[in-house]
């Protein structure tokens, strides 16, 4: 968005959808054309587009302040140290967390999630101990917890979905014991758009003093998200998920926590001495940062997170909101579309079927269209097989997304009507 438009919208002089117009002109690839078309792309729960601002101070990093962090005393390695840290701060202070010393750059909430499995769970499991997670979580929520669970003889416990995609709350209750050793549940659903009421799984869980993860991949990108007003104990995320770049990300983890556990990985930079008898590690977050880090991508994850902070998460939401009843509203309408997900809360995100056109067809003939969305089972199996469907269309949006990319995929969708009947 360009500062001018950004300052207009912020004190209300420009209407929403009009500010959402600069704001496109930030992002390269909306000029992109594809089969001759304009791009209209809704796959943003996949990953999103890059505003030339991302794009700039990763590269200016590359060419004005490339060396390696932490190790040396050469103007360039200061620079980049600094800028490094000055990432983790700036991440911080998006999710208001206490201390930059809670951020720990991961290469992603898939990378978070094992780390709090690997570390902090491994030692906390007893055999005929519990994790409990949701019926909604996508598979980077499943699976490590699975492999930890196998290896200390312990099982993981799943809270199920009603018909509509929330949890049941009350078997989520339920599930809570004395054998519950770890929570862990996504803010919103990928799947589905559901938003879960993690307030209140997490002042569940801490009745119990069970320890609890919320997975924020889809939150964060949409709306305003307080580590210390939640309460929760640790929260995972992705930078290209919230328009940075890809391979980076970050755990918040409460410091004591951290504090307390052991290294996941052991290498360079995680350590205070070292020798053949006995490592000494580092505080955290350096403890779980072993070897070079993925520095460019956290100077891009920053200036991410600038960004979305000068549009400003609560205008974001508000505009999502809008437009995701707008598009729920448009695909009801469309004859033989069935949407997979209708929960009481929801993010943008549209998963559907229509008619029994394999998931696969609807999105090859939208490409041709010029419209990206995505197809199959969203690495979220489980999900699928709660609603008896092998795979879905999935139209996810973001704050730069229209009114007319919604037309155009309905558009999209009454010509396959065309092509496969109904
Ligand atoms: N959790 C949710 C809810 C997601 O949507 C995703 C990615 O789609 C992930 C976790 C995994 O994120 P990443 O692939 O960036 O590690």
């Amino acid at each position: 968005m360009t500062t001018d438009a950004v300052a207009d919208a912020q004190i209300g002089r420009l209407p929403v959808a009009l500010a959402v117009e600069e704001i496109r002109r930030d992002f390269p690839a909306m000029e992109l054309k594809v089969y001759g078309k304009p791009l209209a792309y809704l796959d943003n729960a996949a990953t999103s587009q890059k505003p030339r601002s991302v794009i700039d101070a990763e590269a200016h990093w590359y060419l004005e302040s490339c060396a390696n962090v932490h190790r040396g005393v050469h103007a360039l390695s200061v620079r980049a140290t600094a800028a490094y840290e000055s990432a983790r701060q700036k991440v911080a202070s998006f999710v208001n967390a206490a201390s930059a010393r809670e951020i720990v750059f991961v290469k992603g909430t898939t990378d978070a999630v094992n780390l709090v499995a690997g570390s902090f769970a491994r030692g906390r499991l007893d055999p005929g101990d519990e994790i409990v997670i949701t019926g909604l979580e996508h598979h980077s929520n499943i699976v490590p917890w699975q492999l930890v669970c196998e290896d200390r003889g312990a099982k993981l416990r799943v809270a199920r979905l009603d018909d509509r995609g929330d949890v049941d709350m009350e078997e989520f209750a339920r599930l809570l014991s004395e054998r519950t050793k770890m929570v862990a549940v996504s803010h919103v659903s990928n799947a589905l758009g559901t938003i879960n009421p993690v307030e209140r799984m997490i002042e569940l869980a801490h009745e119990r003093d069970i320890p609890i993860l919320i997975d924020g991949a889809q939150a964060v990108p949409h709306k305003k998200v307080d580590v210390q007003a939640l309460g929760c104990d640790f929260y995972a995320f992705s930078s290209h998920k919230m328009f940075g770049p890809t391979g980076v990300g970050a755990l918040y983890g409460r410091h004591d926590l951290l504090a307390a556990m052991p290294p996941y990985q052991g290498g360079g930079e995680m350590i205070r001495t070292v020798s053949f008898e006995r490592t000494e590690y580092a505080e955290p977050p350096a403890r779980f940062e072993a070897g070079t880090p993925n520095i460019a991508g956290a100077v891009g994850f920053g200036a991410a997170v600038d960004y979305l902070e000068r549009i400003g998460l609560d205008r974001i939401e508000a505009y999502e909101d809008e437009l995701l009843a707008y598009a729920t509203a448009e695909l009801e309408a469309v004859p033989g579309v069935r949407l997979i997900g209708t929960a009481r809360r929801k993010a943008a995100v549209l998963s559907f079927v229509i008619g029994d056109v394999h998931a696969h067809d609807v999105g090859t003939i939208l490409d041709q269209e010029g419209v990206a969305i995505r197809t199959g089972h969203h690495c979220a199996q489980p999900v699928m097989q709660h609603f008896g469907v092998p795979a879905t269309s999935r139209a996810s949006l973001a704050f730069y997304n229209t009114r007319e990319e919604v037309d155009r995929l309905v558009v999209g969708l009454d010509k396959i009507r065309e092509v496969f009947g109904g």
